[in-house]
Parts: structure tokens; sequence; C-alpha cells
């Protein structure tokens, strides 16, 4: 029989109206700014680490954060005996300041009963100060926390393991090295274990800005998932979800970096597996775990922790082969039964040519825990990916050559320009369905306008007038890459101020301007329509839900030589 436990207000109301009266840059997490700098080192400093390191050192470790919470959260009543915690940080070669104000803030916002250790994991960074440096400092300034360093270069994944093998506290805590949590975090992220062992919770994510270090909400949640490019993506909130904002609800997939979950639990399942290297493909692999392993994953919007979402960074692959895909098809393999066709189909040569090694050990678990089929998870907690994310591709609007109707014979064209540069006109090829390279064009079922020879789509992100047209690496989220063809007007409107694309043919050039039923320029033709699929472009869902930011994608664009 379950033990009656009291309900207990956690919120240290004192503490809030302390970090009020701070007075600092950056305080309450306003955007902040250095004056008097030598700008070119901020700049080498901030594409070294992917954030604004010299900024940081002059934020105080201590800073405050704004309390973002719902409301409800504010006076929300939690369990009065949780479990203790270990919150483990792996990190390679981040900045000194940046890793001592994720310490400093997790323990000055939780309450310190519960928080029984914080290990930190030097996954061998080679900054100096890393070392004895932070060793020193941690010992002297830094209660309940020590480091523990690996020899190797092993990555995050095999760096959480190290952590999680040595913490003791009843919940495993995993964290980025880079974090600020804001009020009251902990106790509506554990509570849901206390009810629960085989429960794995993670927070809302909010942001710090890379360039200003200000706080700010992503947003108020949504459901992880996947698309069968095997990019994490998101799912709108289901009704019941929507019923009560604060409750905590089920989500398919983690973020991946943030999250709790009972230390036996995890081991039950032997925590990763650990042959998956450096990064990338484990938050799907663990959240296919839970799931079909008896357990459940859910977000508890009442627990917020922010995250430095990192800018352009200059950094080179650790390994000298393709590790991402090998643990995208090491999960695809173990976990994903026949649904694994549906990624494999996406790019077969790649897939065909990838080994993903020794699988019998993780095969081994699946089998020891009776896990249930990929079938059964997409069928039942991922049950919408489809409708958002068809397992085949939708066949494409339209294709070909664009040709603008205002005369001359001009048609759309790469002009041989890169990435970030615009594209203009020029005459067009002699077959419009399939003219040459540099004017072959596809309104893709992802509603955006393809150049597929490198997968880089027509971007706007001017709001002005004459709004240049750039190519831009695919992000298939909409926003500045939406486009849709008008077969009536034959025009071509861009994203969400519904402007129209504009041949300037004295110049050669294009743009995106209001849209005018007069104008002649604002007209276009494809080599090919598909009507039927042009008929039906409004149910194609993808675009009624609010997706994550490109900012998010960094995830999928590591750099892999
Ligand atoms: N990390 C690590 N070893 C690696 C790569 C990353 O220990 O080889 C650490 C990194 O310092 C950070 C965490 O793992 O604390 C997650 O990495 P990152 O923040 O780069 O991933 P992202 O948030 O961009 O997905
Ligand atoms: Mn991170």
């Amino acid at each position: 029989m379950k033990r009656f436990i009291p309900l207990k207000d956690w919120n240290d109301d004192q503490a809030y109206k302390e970090a009020l009266g701070r007075r600092g840059l950056g305080e309450l997490g306003q955007p902040a700014r250095l004056k008097n700098v030598d700008k070119k080192l901020e700049e080498k400093l901030s594409r070294e680490y992917g954030y604004n390191a010299m900024l940081s050192d002059r934020i105080s470790l201590n800073r405050s954060v704004p309390d973002i919470r719902h409301v409800r959260c504010r006076r929300q009543k939690y369990l009065s005996q949780l479990p203790d915690v270990s919150i483990i940080l792996p990190f390679f070669d981040e900045h000194l300041s940046v890793i001592l104000r994720s310490c400093f803030t997790i323990l000055s916002r939780s309450p310190p009963e519960l928080i029984k250790e914080i290990i930190l994991v030097d996954d061998a960074s080679t900054k100096v100060d890393l070392g004895d440096k932070l060793e020193e400092y941690i010992a002297d300034h830094v209660p309940k926390t020590r480091i523990i360093r690996l020899k190797r270069r092993s990555g995050l994944i095999v760096a959480r393991l190290v952590g999680a093998k040595q913490a003791t506290g009843e919940v495993l805590i995993f964290f980025d090295a880079h974090i600020e949590p804001n009020y009251n975090w902990l106790p509506p992220l554990i509570e849901p274990i206390a009810k629960n062992p085989k429960t794995c919770v993670c927070p809302l994510i909010d942001v710090i800005s890379h360039e200003d270090f200000a706080y700010s909400a992503q947003d108020e949640g949504g459901r992880g998932a996947f698309d069968w490019n095997f990019k994490y993506t998101r799912l709108p909130l289901l009704p019941e979800d929507l019923k009560d904002p604060i409750k905590p609800f089920r989500s398919p997939i983690m973020t991946g970096g943030l999250f709790a979950i009972g230390r036996e639990f995890f081991w039950d399942f032997e925590g990763y597996d650990e042959m998956l290297d450096i990064w990338g493909g484990e938050q799907f692999e663990i959240s296919f775990k839970i799931w079909m392993c008896g357990g459940e994953m859910l977000d508890a919007p009442c627990s917020r922790v922010a995250h430095i979402f990192r800018g352009p960074r200059d950094s080179s692959s650790p390994r000298g082969h393709d590790f991402l895909h090998v643990n995208l098809k090491r999960v695809a393999e173990v976990w994903m039964d026949e649904y694994k066709e549906y990624i494999y189909m996406r790019d077969p040569e790649l897939y065909a040519s990838i080994d993903p090694g020794d699988l019998t050990k993780q095969k081994a678990i699946r089998e020891r825990l009776q896990c249930k089929s990929f079938k059964w998870f997409m069928e039942t907690v991922a049950f919408d990916i489809p409708q958002y994310y068809p397992l085949v591709d939708p066949p494409d609007y339209a294709s070909g050559a664009l040709r603008s109707l205002a005369g001359a014979n001009l048609c759309l064209d790469t002009l041989n320009h890169g990435l970030n540069e615009e594209v203009g006109l020029f005459p067009c090829s002699p077959n419009l369905v399939r003219p040459h390279e540099t004017q072959y064009w596809f309104l893709s079922w992802h509603k955006d306008l393809r150049w597929k020879y490198m997968q880089y789509c027509l971007d706007v992100a001017d709001k002005g007038r004459n709004s240049p047209v750039v190519l831009f690496m695919c992000h298939g989220q909409g926003g500045n890459q939406y486009w849709e063809y008008n077969m009536e007007r034959k025009w071509l409107i861009h994203g969400n101020e519904r402007r129209c694309l504009e041949a300037d043919i004295v110049n050669f050039k294009v743009f995106v301007n209001r849209c005018d039923v007069k104008n002649k320029r604002m007209q276009w033709s494809f080599g090919f329509t598909n009507q039927t699929a042009l008929l039906d472009f409004e149910s194609n869902k993808k675009f009624g839900i609010r997706l994550h930011t490109d900012e998010q994608d960094r995830r999928v664009n590591f750099p892999v030589n």
C-alpha cells in the first residue's frame, strides 16, 4: 500500500525577492553588452566556444534570471518528500565561467537537501584553465561538486555513462555544462519519478542567447518527435495536454541534453548504448528504450532550465569518420524494426555504406526486457508522426524552370552562386520541364523552393522593400523558406507576410515585395505543375504547428568530415 505523503510549497520566495534587487550586467537575464573591449578578441572567443565567452566572464556566476514560469507554477505544491539527485554535467572545452555558472545557479536555486552531488565529467578537454584552476576553484568554492577526468575524448554519451556509474543519488539528472535553471525547477522535475519510478522527465528548455546572454522562453512546450531524415522535430500538444498548461505531458522523444531519470530504471536498461560515439542519436535511443521497455516520458512545464544554444563555431571533427550516421544506424537497427527502411530510403547509398558495428549486446537488452515493438511505439506513443512527416515523401507540387511572365524569356537561376548568396535571372533553358541544373527548382511538399543538387532552399529573411532572395540550407520548417504557388494569379507567395516573388528583368535580379495583381513581374510559371497536389496544398498540415527554431538545427549540422 502506498504511504500518504503530504504536499509542500517548495518555492523559495526570499530568493526571488533578493534576485529582484540585484543590479549588474546580465542580471534578471537582461541582454548584456561589453563596452570598451577588444572587439576582435571578443569575436575570436565567440567563434571558439560558439558563445560570448568574454561576456560570460563579466556576468556574475550567480546572476539572477526572470521568473517566466506560468503564474500557477508559483503556488503549485509538490510531494514533501522527494528523492535526492546527482547532477551530471559532461563538458568538452567549455568556457570556465560558463561551467561554474551552471554549478552555482543549480546550487542556489535548489532545495539543498535534494542535491546529493554535482558530477562534472571532463571529456579530455584541451583548455588549460579547465585543469588545475577548475579543480582548485571547485574544491574551495563549489560545495558538493567533483570532477571526473576521461583520459581520451569519448563524447558526451560515454561521458554521461561514466558520470552515472559514480552517481549515488536516487535520481540522475543530465545537463549540458552551459545551463541556468529557473526558480524552483527541481521539485516539478522529480515528483513524477517519485510517483512512478519508470518515468523520465524533461524540463522546458529556455534560451540563453549566445551573443548577449539574454534569458528568454523558447516556447511553452511541444511533443518531441523525429522526421524520416532522423532529425529531431516537434509535434503539437494534444487537446488533453492543453487542458492544463502546468500539468506534465507525454512526449515521444526527448530533446536530449536535459532530463531526469530514476537511477535504478536507467541501469535496468543498462543506460545508453556505450558504442554511440561522441554525440548524436542518443536522444532517440534512450527515448525508444524508455517507452518500448515499460517506461514513460514526460515534459514538466513548471520546471524550466535555460540552455545556451550555440552560434557559429570553428570546430573540427574529433573523428576521421562519419560517427553520427554510425550512431543513427545502430539505433535504427536495434529499435526501429521494419520502420528503419523509411529512414534508409531517404539516403540509400549513405546508409548502405555505414557499418553499425556489433549490435548483439543492445539486441540482448531488448530481448531480456521483452520490450514492445516499434510498431507499438508508432501506433501508441508517436501516432501522429506520419500525419506531419509522411513515411514516404509526397510528390513535389511543381518543378522545373521557373519562368518570369514579364517577357524576355528569363528564368530563375542560381547564377552559380553558393550559400548565403542571391539568386537572379538568366535566359531560360530550352527544356523547361528538365532545365539546366542551375534552373531546376522544386516546390517540395515541405512548402519550400528547393535547389535539390545541394539541398539549398530559397530563403528571405529581410522584411523591407525589395527583400533579397538567397540560397540557404533547407531546414524544412517553413518560416523564411515557406513558399506557395497560386495557380490562378501565377504568384509565388512567400512566408507569413504573404509577399510575392518579383522579377527585375532589367537588372536580372529577383526580390520579394507586397503582392500586386497589376504587376506582371510577379507572375511566374513552372515547367511542370502537379495540379492535383496543388489543389490539396491546404490539407498538408505540416505548418499548422509551431516548430523549433533554426538555431536548434545545429544539432544536425555538427561538422562531420
Ligand atoms: N560534450 C562532450 N564531449 C563531446 C561533445 C560534447 O563532453 O565530444 C559536452 C558539451 O561540452 C556539452 C554537452 O556535451 O556540455 C552537449 O554538447 P553540445 O552542447 O555541444 O550539444 P548541443 O547542445 O549543441 O546539442
Ligand atoms: Mn548544449
